[in-house]
Order: structure tokens, then C-alpha cells, then sequence
């Protein structure tokens, strides 16, 4: 029961809101309370308010890389619109709420280069740090100078050598209570055609990805080589390995996953790795899919396939045992 502390008049605060309205895989039921936050005022009052009602808050980007549960989230969704960008030389500062792909096209225009193969990635600048999104040979954790964060209550600039980024990973997947600000990444001066670029790499980027595709990306992490027991990688054709690593779509093919359908849930009849939302499908119908197919591969490899995409809540929800990587 919500009490009665007044909402601070500068919040635009939303109840009862659509979370699948809020996810590119348009999946989600209801969240109690949404709001959007474009600058540290508002984030504190909005933190303040949902901490002295007991709510808990959940960041969000644009939604690209989340699954959100059937049952909702009883709390406070609090999406980062905070932007800005500006440079120096070769560095720049950007607003964690910077949609990735302006803020390429952007950099492209100051001929800086180190993004502009990530261009056609959805989301924001925050969202892309969290999972440090990468395709083509780059990946944004490598530009990285320090993060600016809101946390306990201050700001404070972590320096990236700190922020543990790897492949599809980094810390902030574990310090989920951390609230990204901005960032300072360090580019280089280039005489490239950036944007020329960026365009082809689109155009690859929308054969595998249509525009109306609802989906969140690759939906497991790849495997790296060192990942893996040399029992397991005894077990792995050679031509399976791509670039130091194992694509978990080809384990999945190899499974028979391509085409497979629970629900309105479906991988792609061209991509192992990539989950389809055919309309009106559910939370349970992809998690369904999902580890069922996961648990394959581990029977025929015994290797475990880890979500790259967030599943909000997984917790609380049964039967995901190969998702949650249990190995027994
Ligand atoms: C069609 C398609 C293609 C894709 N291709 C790629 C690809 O090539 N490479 C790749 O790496 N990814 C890819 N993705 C995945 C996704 O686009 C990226 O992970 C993206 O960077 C997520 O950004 P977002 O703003 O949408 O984050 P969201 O999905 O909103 O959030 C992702 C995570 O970040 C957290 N978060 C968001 N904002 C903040 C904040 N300010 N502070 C703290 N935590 C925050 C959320 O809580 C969540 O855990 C693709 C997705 C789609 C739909």
C-alpha cells in the first residue's frame, strides 16, 4: 500500500505502466510507477520519494537488452534521459542518456573515432557501459576513462580500470544499485570516413535485424575458449570456433534450436542465437524456449550458455535451472 508522502512536483511520475510498451522485445506487465529522469535533481527526488514509500527502483535505458517479467515490477522504473556531450581533444564526456547512435553519428561529424562500428546498436550510452556492448571489433569498455556514478546517496567517478569490463560484461551488472551518470571515453583523430562507415555496417546490421523485429539481440553471451572445461572443447568441432570463441548460436543450431516455437516465442529460422517476440508472446513463453534449449547444449557439450540480455526478477521465477547455470 502506497502511503501518502506527496510526489515532488518536478516528477512526472506514471502509475500502472506497460512494461512490454518499455522493451524493444515487447514483453513485460505492469510496472506500479515509471517516471523519466533527465537530470541529478530529478534522479535524487525520484530516489528519495520511491526510498520513503519502501519501492524498489529499476534503471532502464531504452530497453534493448531486458526482459521483463509477465507479473510486472512492484516498483518504481526510473529511466535515464539525462544527456550531453562535449570534448576535449580526443576525450569526450557523455550524458549516460545519449542514444547510442547519435551520439556516433555525432562523433563521426569531430572525426573521432573508436564507436562508429557500434553504430545500429539500439539503446543508450548507460545501457551500452552496463553490458559493454560491442559488435565488429569494437567494444565501448575499451574506450572507457572513468564513469561517472550516483550512488549512496553522491556522485563519483570510478576509473574503468576499476569497473571489471570483458566481454558482455562489467561491474555494473553486479552494482545494480549504482545509477550511471556519464562518461569520459577516450577516441582517436581520424581521417576515416566515419560515417561512410557506420552506414555500411547499418546496412549490414538490418538484414539480421529488420526494423520491426521485436527482440532484445543476441539473447546468450558467445563462449570464450578459456571459458570452457577441455573436456567440453573436446566435444567442439573445430569450424564451431569463430575469433577465440564460440558462438552460442552455432551450439544452438547445432541443437536444432533455428525455427524452434513455444508460444509466440520463436528463435529465428536464420540466427540460433536470437529470440523472437511473434506478437504476443510472454516473459514465460522466452524463458520457456530459452531453457530448453540452453539445457541442450549443455547435455550434448557441456557448455553453459549465459543470457547476455538482463532478466529482470529471474529469481523469483521456477524451473530455469539451465539459465541459471546450476551445473547439477
Ligand atoms: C536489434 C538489436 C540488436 C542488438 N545488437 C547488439 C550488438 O550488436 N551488440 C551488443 O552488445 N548489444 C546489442 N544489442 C543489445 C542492446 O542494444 C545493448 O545491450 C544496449 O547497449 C542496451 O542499452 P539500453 O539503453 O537499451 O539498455 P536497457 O536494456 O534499458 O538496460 C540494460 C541494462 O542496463 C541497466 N541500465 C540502463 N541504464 C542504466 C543506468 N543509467 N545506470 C545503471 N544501469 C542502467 C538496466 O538496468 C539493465 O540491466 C542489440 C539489441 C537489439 C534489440
Amino acid at each position: 500500500m502506497i502511503n501518502s508522502t506527496p510526489v515532488p512536483s518536478s516528477l512526472a511520475l506514471r502509475r500502472d505502466v506497460l512494461l512490454a510498451n518499455l522493451s524493444t522485445l515487447n514483453v513485460g506487465g505492469i510496472a506500479s510507477w515509471f517516471t523519466q529522469v533527465h537530470d541529478l535533481q530529478q534522479l535524487k527526488e525520484a530516489r528519495n520519494w520511491a526510498n520513503k514509500q519502501g519501492l524498489p527502483i529499476f534503471y532502464l535505458g531504452e530497453g534493448s537488452n531486458v526482459l521483463f517479467s509477465d507479473e510486472g515490477f512492484p516498483g518504481l522504473v526510473l529511466q535515464n534521459r539525462i544527456t550531453g556531450m562535449e570534448h576535449y581533444g580526443e576525450e569526450v564526456e557523455l550524458g549516460g542518456g545519449e542514444n547510442l547512435e547519435e551520439a556516433i553519428r555525432r562523433l563521426n561529424q569531430l572525426s573521432l573515432s573508436g564507436m562508429e562500428r557500434l553504430y545500429g546498436i539500439p539503446g543508450t550510452v548507460a545501457g551500452a557501459l552496463v553490458g559493454n556492448a560491442g559488435a565488429y571489433g569494437q567494444q565501448i569498455g575499451d574506450l572507457v576513462v572513468g564513469i561517472s556514478i550516483w550512488s549512496k546517496n553522491r556522485e563519483q567517478v570510478l576509473p574503468a580500470l576499476d569497473l571489471e569490463f570483458r566481454y558482455r560484461s562489467s561491474l555494473f551488472q553486479r552494482r545494480r544499485d549504482w545509477f550511471i551518470l556519464s562518461c569520459r571515453l577516450r577516441l582517436k583523430k581520424s581521417t576515416e570516413p566515419l560515417q561512410e562507415i557506420s552506414e555500411e555496417i547499418l546496412s549490414r546490421r538490418l538484414l539480421k535485424y529488420p526494423a520491426e523485429l521485436k527482440c532484445a539481440g543476441s539473447f546468450f553471451k558467445n563462449i570464450s575458449l578459456d571459458e570452457i572445461s577441455k573436456t567440453a572443447l573436446e566435444k567442439i568441432p573445430e569450424d564451431f570456433i569463430m575469433f577465440g570463441k564460440i558462438p552460442a548460436g552455432t551450439l544452438l543450431e547445432a541443437v536444432g534450436a533455428k525455427g524452434v516455437r513455444r508460444g509466440d516465442a520463436q528463435f529465428a529460422d536464420y540466427h540460433g542465437n536470437l529470440i523472437l517476440n511473434l506478437g504476443q508472446a510472454t516473459s514465460l513463453d522466452i524463458l520457456t524456449l530459452a531453457n530448453e534449449y540452453a539445457g541442450l547444449v549443455w547435455e550434448r557439450f557441456r557448455i553453459r550458455l549465459k543470457p547476455e540480455i538482463l532478466i529482470a526478477d529471474h529469481e523469483d521465477w521456477p524451473n530455469l535451472q539451465n539459465l541459471r547455470g546450476v551445473d547439477e
